[in-house]
């Protein structure tokens, strides 16, 4: 916490779990805690993580506190458009390719401006931006599936806001690096409503239920799977859990063995001819991370309109 977010990532790098053993944490605690814990934030509970990227979560926490908002996730992209004009933002339209001065959309309109702004993830910034965009051509994933169930109140196992790691990973036959699996075992289980009383009807309780990767077993079957698993961690209660959803999501985190751009570049890609890329991905995988990306942006923005003026 003593150094800036940008000297963490900056220091020597090696990898997570040689960082933790070579200060050393016991393996019993990095198997019980480490694993799960850092396991269901980069989702890949080998810990083949770059240290400088751990270090720098562990520097994040300590610094502010972790929320939800009220009204959900997409509160945030709500409120940084709240007072625009009508018709500025155009939703569900894709942008197909670049063109001289601006974008082409998928249905052949053509979108002109000073600037350009491609603020996609990488795969697509790449997709948008070629050999221009020096990164890997496909950036690699880690993936994660998640249940959601919803219980009485008198059914939840805590009525505290804590998480519940799975501690016995490393014996169990997960494999440790993400992948499309048939055998999984959960990592770990959040109650999202015991943090954020809005994301339940009153007197209910939300689960989450984490597994890293894309679990090959699908429907009825999974959640079979999961409640039986949860029934060992929580008791009988867990059949009175009532099933929601199930989301995989395949593209959930880029890589951390995949090198992000080198520092020099960190937060802001600009191209000249009022091109920019920004993104999660050009400084840390997360919301922060985008937003300050497109701080970045804007910030360069305004200081050519600026130069213009
Ligand atoms: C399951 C999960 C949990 C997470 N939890 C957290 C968390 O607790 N805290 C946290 O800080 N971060 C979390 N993250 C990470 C966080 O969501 C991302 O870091 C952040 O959303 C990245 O923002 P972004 O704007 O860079 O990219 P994205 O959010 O990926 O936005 C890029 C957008 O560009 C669009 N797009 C792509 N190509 C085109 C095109 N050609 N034309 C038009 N549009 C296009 C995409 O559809 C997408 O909407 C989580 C991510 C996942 C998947």
């Amino acid at each position: 916490m003593r150094m800036s977010a940008q000297e963490v990532l900056e220091r020597p790098s090696v990898n997570t779990l040689d960082r933790l053993r070579q200060v050393g944490f016991s393996e019993r605690i990095i198997d019980r805690f480490f694993r799960p814990f850092l396991g269901g934030i980069f989702l890949d509970s080998s810990l083949n993580i770059a240290s400088t990227r751990m270090e720098f979560v562990f520097r994040e926490m300590g610094l502010g506190t972790a929320s939800l908002p009220e009204a959900g996730i997409q509160a945030l992209p709500e409120s940084l458009c709240r007072d625009w004009k009508p018709n500025v933002l155009q939703l569900r339209a894709t942008v197909a390719e670049r063109i001289e001065g601006g974008v082409k959309l998928s249905d052949g309109q053509e979108v002109r401006g000073r600037y350009v702004v491609i603020a996609t993830e990488a795969s697509g910034a790449k997709r948008l931006l070629g050999e221009r965009l020096e990164i890997a051509d496909k950036p690699t994933w880690n993936a994660t599936t998640c249940l959601y169930f919803s219980m009485d109140r008198s059914a939840s196992p805590t009525r505290e806001p804590i998480l519940f790691l799975n501690g016995n990973l490393a014996a169990s036959k997960t494999p440790i690096v993400p992948a499309v699996a048939n055998e999984f075992s959960i990592n770990h289980v959040a109650f999202p409503s015991l943090v954020q009383p809005a994301y339940a009807p009153h007197g209910q309780v939300l689960a989450s239920v984490n597994i890293n990767g894309i679990v090959e077993t699908q429907g009825h079957e999974l959640v079979q799977q999961v409640r039986n698993e949860l029934e060992r961690w929580f008791g009988w209660t867990v059949s009175t859990w009532r099933h929601l959803r199930t989301y995989s999501v395949p593209c959930a985190f880029t890589s951390p063995r995949q090198a992000m751009l080198p520092p020099e570049t960190q937060g802001l890609y600009t191209f000249g001819e009022g091109l920019f890329a920004c993104g999660d991905y050009t400084m840390t995988a997360s919301i922060e991370g985008a937003m300050q990306s497109g701080l970045l942006a804007a910030n360069a923005i305004l200081h050519r309109k600026r130069d213009i003026a």
